[in-house]
């Protein structure tokens, strides 16, 4: 056990699980980690669900329920999605991530106010006078951060929802199932759709119980707790199943806009390090995976006397994860713009991709080249009325957009040396005058129009067709045929004929 005193190796704010599972890797490493957060150690309060595929072997073990019928409703028919979904068990979730951690974890109750490097060591202030010393910080406060603040473009842009776990006398949703999306909406006013679009996220918990939530994928500004609440009852009176007996209720807000962080000395983890998926809101998966390989690389630094939180990273956001969030928030982007009633058949066309597709794309770790692929596919499947808004989306945000299409269409292979503006943005301190040079060389490469959106959507066209995953798009289509469709879509809304 770590004295309360000692000299830690790793001290990491905040229990949630991202940071826990951080913690408790770097402890089966051998090292020396306290945890500071405001509470004791408890079940993790949201309710969490993932791709069962997606959790470490490990984990899946600390699940309560899967569910092999899990489905999307983009229009009146369900779209199987053929891929099981797990809700977590948070209270197996802790009481196995805190004994695999074992005796090398020490909690310590504290909230963090600020931390200052001394030499090679970290003082960390807590709100009550405490002082803990640490070799490395992590910062795994949760969204926003608190010693990285995250700085979200535009402000964040949210994932809310409410749901409700609750009895029912006839089913809100199909027994056995679990809906993952469903924007059927024939109760709603479709002007009230456009402007706030939610679905229903469902789960049957066994017998008469199921968690049903309304949610509103991404909006800026979000709408309320009173809204969403409104919205579930609405849904559920109009499918004629009014909850009886509700056990509890739920409220979820939290950015989904984080851009890739610019690395410094102190390392950030979990929501906190920007690890939430800007498409689908997931990352407790992705953390629980990510930790054993971060944490290896901070372990082998520590023994080297090299940077940890350089190590740490460079595991954590290597350069190809970071070019394949340029692609996401181009995506989040066009889906802001985009009508509200036309999310169905944005996610119809999203669910027509081959299945190893949208995992990937929904995935964590997915090549960027891979990830614009998709996109343009899902802009081939799509109509127009979905289409033309996604490009203008696309093209309204030369910021992210353009850089985002550029790695697309030029990135060749993911290697460190391609990104000298990161390498120099990890160590802002002990920048050289050349590799300041370097830094304002690479972001304005990142940032100039010297793209050819032409060559970009013919790029992503030949992954749609003419190789193994021409299932990309839907048998018979012809290729040229499509490729001139996109090509007048651009023109239209470029000017350019
Ligand atoms: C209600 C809800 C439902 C969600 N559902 C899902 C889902 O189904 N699947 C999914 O993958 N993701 C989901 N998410 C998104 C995201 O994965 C979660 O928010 C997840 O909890 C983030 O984990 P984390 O450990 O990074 O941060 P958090 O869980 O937020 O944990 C942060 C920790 O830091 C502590 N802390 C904060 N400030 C300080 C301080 N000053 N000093 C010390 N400690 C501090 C907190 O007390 C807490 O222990 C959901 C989010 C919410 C809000």
């Amino acid at each position: 056990m770590v004295s309360a005193f000692a000299l830690t190796d790793v001290l990491v704010v905040g229990g949630g699980p991202s940071g826990l599972a951080l913690a408790s890797e770097l402890a089966r490493r051998g090292l020396g980690v306290r945890v500071v957060a405001p509470h004791a150690p408890q079940p993790f309060a949201p309710t969490y669900g993932a791709w069962l595929d997606e959790l470490p072997a490990w984990a899946q073990a600390c699940t309560a329920q899967v569910w092999t019928d899990v489905r999307a409703y983009t229009g009146s028919q369900p779209t199987p999605l053929l891929r099981p979904y797990a809700l977590l068990d948070n209270t197996r979730l802790l009481d196995t991530l805190l004994e695999r951690a074992g005796e090398r974890l020490c909690w310590t109750q504290g909230k963090v106010t600020g931390a200052q490097q001394r030499g090679n060591l970290w003082q960390v202030h807590g709100e009550a006078g405490e002082e803990w010393t640490a070799r490395l910080v992590v910062d795994a406060s949760g969204h926003g951060g608190l010693l990285l603040p995250t700085p979200f473009e535009g402000g964040p842009a949210l994932q809310t929802a409410y749901g409700v776990v609750a009895h029912f006398q006839r089913p809100p949703s199909p027994p056995g199932a679990m809906v993952w999306m469903d924007y059927r909406t024939p109760h709603l006013d479709p002007a009230d759709v456009r402007a706030e679009p939610t679905f229903l996220y469902s789960m049957h918990l066994g017998g008469d119980r199921y968690f049903v939530q309304e949610t509103s994928l991404i909006a800026r500004p979000a709408p309320s707790r009173e809204f969403m609440k409104a919205r579930l009852y609405a849904r559920l009176d109009a499918l004629g199943t009014p909850p009886h007996d509700t056990e509890s209720d739920e409220w979820v807000a939290f950015p989904m806009n984080a851009p890739a962080p610019i690395p410094g000395p102190v390392l950030a983890y979990g929501a906190a390090a920007g690890l939430v998926h800007p498409i689908s809101g997931f990352q407790v998966a992705g953390a629980l995976a990510d930790a054993p390989r971060v944490a290896e690389a901070i372990a082998a630094a520590l023994e080297n006397g090299q940077d940890a939180a350089a190590a740490g990273w460079d595991a954590l956001w290597p350069p190809e994860r970071r070019a394949a969030r340029g692609v996401h928030l181009l995506d989040l982007g066009a889906l802001l713009e985009l009508p509200g009633d036309r999310l169905g058949q944005f996610f119809a066309a999203f669910f027509r991709l081959p299945a190893a597709e949208w995992h990937a794309f929904l995935a964590p770790h997915t090549g960027v080249r891979e990830m614009a692929r998709s996109m343009l596919k899902v802009f081939a499947h799509a109509p127009n009325a979905v289409r033309l808004p996604l490009v203008r989306a696309a093209l309204a945000h030369p910021g992210v957009s353009l850089s985002a299409l550029k790695a697309a269409a030029r990135m060749k292979a993911a290697s460190a040396s391609s990104h000298p503006a990161l390498a120099a943005a990890r160590h802002p301190e002990g920048m050289t005058k050349s590799d300041d040079a370097s830094s304002v060389t690479g972001q304005r490469e990142a940032n100039s129009g010297d793209i050819d959106q032409q060559e970009v959507i013919e790029e992503g066209m030949q992954g749609a067709v003419g190789n193994v995953n021409a299932a990309g798009l839907a048998p018979g289509v012809d290729r040229e045929e499509k490729l001139e469709e996109l090509r007048e879509n651009m023109a239209e809304v470029t000017g350019q004929k």
